[in-house]
């Protein structure tokens, strides 16, 4: 009863940690109105039109690697080949490449990940070993090349390894990492998950050199550059291989059956899990072959929903960002300590959601927001890249965005997936935790600034990508968007790179926008240090202040709804303006003003202190000279009490005489 405790307690924390920002599920019955369907986009039946998308001709400028793989299930292992054929993409002559072996960095129960490498060899020849070094601690191994490689030339050697993946145990659920075998064969619940198991090449660039960073269990640390691949694993036969790629072909050879795999178009990385006991629902959906792999266990979910969810996001998405190119997209249950996680071609779900004794539509309510953020990382980190480290924002805050609008588009509702609203966490997150959250920050550098990765990446990131899209309005976003991932799908990008694409679209600098927003640590808490008004002159005339303004770095400017009200409180003028740092307004009132109030109503960011006090007023004083109705109230109360002094004085006077 206690262990059962403790680990519902451990999942709803751990809920909190990675891809899925999903919080308490107890309380969100009120927001489960009735799907939509697909509103204004018709191709949930288009297999009819035969749609099948293709991407422009590629350069062909790409890294090639052959990953050839044997399972040992006993061992939750693989015996690997890679055969890699690397591109050097960079205006740098290399010597050497380091690889990611990342397996040892997870966490483990009793048995820990790791990747053996057995030799690098010339790929025509064994005989002929390439040197490399193995880091253990990094999870780095260099290979030496035999010869400089120059500016767009190519390296070829091969890789033999071995990898182990760690166990895990649910308790705590900290130990379930991304690569894990896990379940058992009496309740036909094992899954072997293989993520990040084979050396995986580093990307150089030029403001890290090559970036060689080790496994961080902060953020989803990953930064790689675009590939073709092929892909064979040769697995026992009985087990059920879902995979990144197209399945080109099955050869079954009595025990063990090999199948290949193939992305077609170049992908990050790639993945397999493997089960015996994996159900799979499949459908072509435009043009894609969209497929759902989950335990017997979870059927009761899964089997009503997830496909449905998949491919409603791939519809939104394929219609709203540009075409997913690929001709397979798997989602496959998973045992983690978070919701999710993406991998190209192929990403996974969390079996956590069933298991809480939640009920059915709040584990389908989990289930959808995880299926829909985890496909949309094939848009925003799969086919646009960016490096998870320095700038894992990015992707995930435009993930996290980009779940909410699917919320808004078949919900009607922006904040569907919000148990929290974003706007009430952000505006109050100074106040609850005395923290700064300056969104630009790599993850060093918010572990060296005591800033909270996870909020400042899943809760006020996409807040500011949602504040730009209340700035520019949906369609010019959603442009942005399009030329966003038209112009850099299959690249790296930096934040720069969305803001110019922005600015593309809206034609005018945004510098205004996302410096401030992007970088500075504190939100604007803005202050009305003077307000006058002439009776003469019938002028009203204010001066706003942003007293964070000295802690940060740029001036925030924003729209903000202004109200004036008379003696009595009637709202005699109202009208939104825009608050550049320190600001100074006047309006013409004939009817005296008595106050002034900014309301911070929507989607206006200012740090407060109680998120339910959404307004700042300033009352209006009174010009010299002039005697109000409010001040004779005062003199005649002075007066009264003045009176009353006398009479009873007056009174005690008699008393004594008599
Ligand atoms: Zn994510």
């Amino acid at each position: 009863m206690k262990k059962n405790r403790i680990m519902i307690l451990g999942l709803l924390v751990s809920i909190f940690l990675v891809n899925c920002v999903a919080s308490s599920n107890l309380f969100i019955t009120s927001k489960i109105p009735q799907k939509r369907d697909n509103l204004n986009i018709d191709q949930k039946n288009s297999d009819s039109i035969n749609f099948n998308p293709k991407l422009a001709q590629l350069s062909g400028n790409f890294s090639n690697y052959n990953l050839s793989l044997i399972m040992d299930e006993t061992n939750s292992m693989v015996e690997g080949n890679l055969t890699v054929d690397f591109y050097n993409n960079d205006n740098v002559n290399f010597t050497r490449i380091p690889f990611h072996i990342y397996l040892s960095g997870m966490a483990y129960y009793t048995r820990q990940g790791r990747i053996d490498i057995i030799n690098v060899t010339d790929v025509n020849d064994p005989n002929i070993s390439f040197p490399f070094e193995v880091y253990p601690t990094s999870q780095i191994m260099w290979v030496n090349l035999s010869d400089t490689l120059e500016p767009h030339k190519r390296a070829q050697f091969k890789i033999q390894f071995n990898a182990t993946i760690p166990d895990g145990s649910k308790l705590p659920v900290e130990l379930l990492d991304r690569a894990n075998s896990y379940g058992n064969d009496g309740d036909q619940s094992r899954i072997y998950k293989f993520a990040s198991f084979y050396p995986i090449p580093s990307v150089y660039d030029n403001k890290d050199g090559w970036n060689i960073d080790s496994y961080l269990t902060t953020g989803d640390p990953f930064y790689f550059d675009m590939a073709y691949y092929n892909f064979f694993i040769e697995a026992p036969t009985g087990m059920i291989i879902a995979a990144t790629g197209n399945l080109d072909e099955k050869l079954d050879k009595g025990e063990t059956t090999r199948y290949h795999f193939n992305p077609v178009y170049p992908v990050r990385e790639v993945t397999f899990a493997a089960s015996r006991y994996f159900q799979v629902q499949s459908k072509i959906s435009n043009g894609v072959n969209l497929s759902t792999y989950f335990l017997p266990k979870d059927a009761y979910l899964w089997n009503n929903y997830a496909l449905n969810h998949a491919e409603d996001a791939l519809i939104l998405f394929n219609a709203s960002f540009g075409t997913y190119p690929y001709p397979t997209l798997n989602i496959v249950e998973e045992y983690t300590s978070f919701g999710g996680m993406e991998y190209p071609n192929q990403v996974y779900i969390s079996e956590v959601f069933g298991n809480r004794g939640n009920p059915l539509y709040v584990a389908n309510w989990f289930l959808e927001k995880v299926i829909a953020h985890e496909v949309c990382h094939q848009w925003w980190y799969n086919l646009v890249g960016n490096d998870e480290v320095d700038v894992g924002f990015l992707d995930e805050g435009l993930a996290c965005w980009s779940t909410d609008y699917y919320g808004e588009h078949y919900y009607g509702d922006w904040e569907y997936f919000q148990y929290t609203l974003y706007i009430d966490t952000v505006r109050s997150y100074y106040a609850l935790n005395g923290l700064s959250s300056k969104i630009n920050q790599t993850v060093y550098e918010c572990l060296a600034t005591d800033t909270d990765y996870w909020y400042v990446a899943y809760t006020k990131a996409p807040l500011i990508f949602e504040k730009l899209r209340q700035t520019i309005g949906l369609s010019d976003f959603l442009d942005g968007l399009k030329l966003y991932f038209t112009r850099h799908q299959f690249e790296l990008v930096l934040l720069s790179d969305i803001q110019r694409a922005f600015e593309d679209v809206v034609g005018h600098s945004l510098d205004w926008f996302f410096f401030p927003w992007f970088d500075n640590s504190f939100l604007p808490k803005y202050s009305i240090t003077h307000n006058s008004y002439n009776s003469d002159t019938q002028n009203l005339n204010i001066r706003i202040i942003d007293l964070n303004e000295p802690l940060n770095d740029y001036n925030y400017s924003q729209q903000v709804p202004l109200h004036v009200y008379d003696a009595s409180n009637s709202l005699i003028f109202s009208q939104t303006v825009w608050i550049n740092g320190t600001t100074e307004l006047s309006f013409s009132l004939s009817t005296r003003p008595r106050k002034v109030s900014l309301i911070y109503s929507n989607y206006v960011l200012v740090q407060l202190t109680d998120y339910f006090d959404l307004t700042l007023d300033s009352f209006i004083p009174f010009e010299s000279g002039w005697i109000p109705g409010y001040e004779m109230a005062s003199f005649l109360v002075i007066s009264i009490v003045l009176i009353g002094f006398v009479l009873y004085d007056h009174r005690r006077k008699i008393k004594i005489k008599r």
